[in-house]
């Protein structure tokens, strides 16, 4: 029985065709809602299903935790504040929100992402309070990037535009899923997880796609702050609460 020719090895690159350019493509030209499947030309959210996204309206200065009062800053900034000037995030990381960033990060599904940035452009567009200093993407461990092909926050910082300073900062070291850690366990297990590719600007705006205990962004705030970074902020689209 002759054997079927073996397949070229693959590699894995950032834009890969054709499977999810035929799902961006396919999402483009349906004319239906992504969510509740009504035709709509507002393709791919129809108006009714973006207002429905968890958007935050009022949230900490410093860590972007959602408030419900009009406070600046959430009790644990105000009593330890992390190495940020300002995070702004957009959405919770709920209600239909979270299903797009895990399809954008689990499934390939750029459509997801780049749906979630453009709303999230506009949305800091409305704020009018501008990126201070390039864009830097949160760095993904070169395993984990072989692993899933892309980084998703280069990605989002990429279709936010320019600048965009991808390879400023390094992550070498790797560290496994911490759920069950509090916050100050995971920086101190981050800690030097992170090191400067070269001389920083005075101001950078990190990328992330969900702020989960901000211990990974406060890691690499202090490597940043090291390099002589004065000041830090952050956007990422979600925030788990
Ligand atoms: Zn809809
Ligand atoms: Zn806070």
């Amino acid at each position: 029985m002759s054997r079927p020719p073996a397949k070229p090895p693959q590699t894995r690159t950032a834009w890969r065709p054709p499977g999810r350019w035929a799902a961006f493509l396919h999402n483009l030209f349906s004319g239906r809602c992504r969510f509740c499947q009504a035709r709509s030309l507002a393709c791919p959210l129809c108006p009714g299903c973006r207002e429905d996204l968890p958007w935050i309206s009022a949230a900490c200065e410093r860590c972007g935790l959602p408030l419900a009062s009009g406070e600046p800053l959430c009790a644990g900034c105000r009593t330890a504040p992390p190495p940020l000037d300002r995070t702004r995030v957009i959405w919770t990381y709920s209600d239909g929100v979270d299903d797009l960033i895990r399809a954008f990060k689990l499934h390939e599904d750029l459509a997801a992402g780049r749906l979630l940035t453009e709303l999230a452009a506009a949305a800091l567009h409305q704020r009018r309070t501008p990126c201070q200093g390039p864009l830097v993407p949160m760095p993904l461990h070169p395993t984990r990037y072989r692993r899933r092909g892309f980084n998703q926050s280069a990605l989002i910082a990429g279709w936010l535009g320019p600048p965009v300073a991808s390879s400023l900062i390094r992550r070498h070291r790797y560290t496994a899923p911490q759920r069950g850690q509090t916050a100050a366990d995971r920086r101190t297990n981050l800690h030097g997880a992170f090191r400067l590719q070269r001389p920083p600007p005075p101001a950078v705006t990190l990328v992330d796609d969900v702020v989960t205990t901000g211990a990974s962004l406060a890691a690499v705030a202090d490597c940043l702050r090291q390099g002589g970074v004065k000041r830090i902020e952050v956007i990422a689209l979600a925030r788990a609460i």
